[in-house]
């Protein structure tokens, strides 16, 4: 039921005094912070994990400090068996000791004599060569070897794995379990590491609150709290959140002000346009020297960024939507915060993937496009699956992004693209969903998630998913489209190489809120009529091409009310109008009127069907998607959902 619309800032660039280029902006932040001292700290072992190394590390031992045995046997002289075979046995006298683990050896191994020996004993003086216990015959005090052995086999040398004065990790080290390792085999109990930048992360906004806490009208809950102060520690910072602070300058300023003086670097979120209330910028400007460095930068989302330099300081403003925030903070801060935690730049993983569909730019700013990716006939494809800069979901479906150059207005389908990963596992789909989204959709693919299959669906609207079946892109395309000259749903729209198959039907009707009089008794052509007219009642609309829009107009015929270019484009934006006291009556579907505890009036049943690429249609996922879609369980629970199994 989510559309897509285009991304937009909401930002007039004229509001920003200059706007630099993203490389810009990079290079006078990087000059006023750099070149600048890493400050070290000595960690135990057990505490170093994700921190860098401050200085290289010399191994100060030989590992193995002694020549070792690899396995459970005999050590011997090779060349006492050099004429050992099948039919001719040697047979070597055992010497008097048993060198285990921790056992130091004492006896010689001298010409004919062999001493049993454990995995990881130090090979006694004499021997040159071990001989595994399989290969021996028993013989009393005595063994027989029907095989020659080599010159130093199953002996591990002094220092063979690590000698003493080579250099054993070098600065700039990232400490994992792997390294913590090493410097454990060489008895190094305490590193010198650089010292971890505290920084601060604040979020700035009237309308902030805690996650946990209660939503009062207006208000959105903190994200860029949880995501800055979540970066932050994935980037070698310790994080101190400070928690959201008013829009209030003197407020305001007094927070910064406390941050900074307890913290290396100070990260803010929101209120950095240059409007009215947003105050954060004039406060940056009275930190310290130089100040900001630049305020707007051609980057998309993100050009509301602001960075400065306060007496040495990076003080950062972060724009305020969260996929924006987090664009800017890991293009820009990330290689910042890690040269101050003296790890190396992030490499992030990369791949190459085709773009099926155009990609429009701005001209002049350096775009992300967050991008999914499937599987198609010819190799992956990536889907662009961005929903607007204030959207956060689009983090979820995407597997990625692709940066178009600032110099680009547009990607024309069929490029070949080079996708940034978000995770460096990347799972491509077993079946691919691309059209219109609906929750009933989520509980017929629970049961494949379940068996462990990997089920995508990328909402684009029932057009969108169309286009995406027809080029071969996706296993199912779910549609609800009304052909209005027959009035029958989705049979219309099929193209070659697709055919329908029945979802379900979820029922359309006028919603009002509960109790109100002008609806009383009335159904929904005739709550439609009275609401006409009546012209304190305000309606809200929906998207042009929306199939509940058809269904609108057709109870309109023609009238334009009050409230009708109210035009959300989704049936739970038209629920939270009306259930928050933006309009009056609207049009949805039963479920959702019930989740907003809404009076519904049912109107007419809408078809939610699933254009099947054909092609696919023997694969294991679909057959499985199939079965679920027919299956007991999930009729039960799309009934429960208030949705109607076809
Ligand atoms: P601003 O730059 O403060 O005007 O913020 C731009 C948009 O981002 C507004 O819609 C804010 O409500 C939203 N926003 C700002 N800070 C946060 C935050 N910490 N979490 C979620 N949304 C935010
Ligand atoms: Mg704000």
């Amino acid at each position: 039921m989510n559309d897509t619309s285009a991304p937009r800032d909401g930002i007039a660039q004229d509001q920003f005094l200059t706007i630099l280029s993203r490389e810009e902006a990079i290079a006078r932040f990087d000059a006023a912070l750099f070149p600048r001292e890493i400050p070290q700290e000595m960690r135990p072992l057990a505490h170093a994990l994700g921190c860098a190394l401050a200085q290289d590390v010399v191994t100060p031992v030989d590992v193995p400090p002694f020549d070792r045995s690899n396995v459970d046997g005999f050590a011997l002289r090779a060349s006492d068996v050099t004429d050992a075979g099948e039919s001719n046995p040697v047979r070597l006298a055992l010497n008097a000791e048993q060198i285990a683990c921790g056992v130091f050896p004492n006896l010689v191994v001298t010409p004919g004599t062999a001493t049993p020996i454990a995995t990881g004993g130090p090979v006694p003086r004499g021997a040159d060569a071990i001989v595994m216990i399989e290969q021996t015959e028993p013989a009393g005090e005595a063994i027989d070897l029907r095989r020659a052995v080599t010159h130093g086999q199953f002996i591990s040398y002094a220092g063979s794995d690590m000698a003493r004065g080579e250099i054993l990790l070098r600065a700039g080290t990232l400490i994992g379990a792997r390294e913590i390792g090493m410097l454990a085999a060489c008895g190094i109990a305490e590193i010198a590491v650089a010292r971890r930048p505290r920084v601060a992360v604040l979020s700035t906004g009237d309308e902030l609150v805690q996650p946990g806490g209660v939503l009062a009208p207006a208000q959105i809950f903190d994200t860029n709290g949880a995501i800055v102060t979540a970066a932050v520690t994935e980037n070698g910072g310790e994080a101190i959140f400070l928690g959201a602070i008013p829009d209030d300058e003197q407020k305001l300023e007094a927070a910064m002000r406390k941050a900074l003086a307890q913290s290396d670097m100070l990260i803010l979120s929101g209120g950095t346009s240059k409007g009215a209330g947003d105050v954060s910028h004039r406060i940056v400007s009275r930190l310290g020297a130089p100040g900001i460095v630049a305020h707007g930068v051609a980057l998309k989302p993100g050009k509301p960024l602001c960075l400065a330099v306060c007496d040495g300081k990076p003080v950062v403003i972060l724009p305020g939507f969260p996929t924006s925030a987090m664009f800017t903070f890991h293009d820009m801060i990330v290689p910042v915060l890690r040269r101050m935690a003296g790890l190396p730049p992030r490499t992030d993983a990369t791949l190459h993937a085709r773009l099926p569909v155009r990609v429009s730019s701005e001209l002049g700013r350096a775009e992300f496009v967050m991008v999914s990716l499937v599987g198609g006939a010819q190799g992956l494809l990536a889907y662009p699956t961005g929903k607007g800069s204030g959207a956060i979901t689009s983090f979820a479906q995407a597997d990625g992004f692709l940066r178009v150059d600032a110099l680009a207005d547009q990607v024309p389908a069929g490029s070949d693209v080079e996708v940034t990963l978000f995770t460096p596992h990347v799972r491509v789909p077993d079946l691919v969903v691309i059209g219109s989204h609906c929750v009933g959709l989520d509980l017929v693919t629970a049961p494949l998630a379940r068996n462990g299959l990997l089920v995508r669906s990328i909402a684009v609207g029932s057009l969108g998913g169309l286009a995406a079946a027809r080029r071969g892109e996706c296993d199912l395309a779910p549609i609800h489209l009304l052909d209005e000259k027959s009035g029958v749903y989705n049979k219309a729209y099929l193209a070659e190489g697709l055919e329908l198959i029945e979802g379900w039907r979820r029922m359309q009707g006028i919603v009002h809120r509960p109790g109100d009089p002008r609806f009383a008794g009335l159904d929904a052509k005739a709550a439609v009529v009275a609401a006409l007219r009546d012209p304190e009642c305000l309606m809200v609309n929906r998207n042009q091409g929306a199939g509940t829009r058809i269904l609108l107009d057709q109870l309109l015929v023609g009238a334009r009310p009050d409230g009708y270019w109210n035009q959300p484009r989704s049936h739970n934006a038209v629920a939270a109008a009306v259930a928050q006291n933006r309009a009056d009556w609207g049009m949805t579907i039963a479920p959702v009127a019930a989740a907003y505890g809404l009076t519904f009036l049912p109107f007419r049943e809408e078809h939610y069907d699933f254009a099947l690429v054909t092609a696919r249609k023997e694969s294991f996922a679909v057959q499985a998607f199939l079965k679920s879609l027919h299956s007991e369980e999930s009729r039960r629970a799309l009934v429960a959902a208030g949705l109607e199994p076809a």
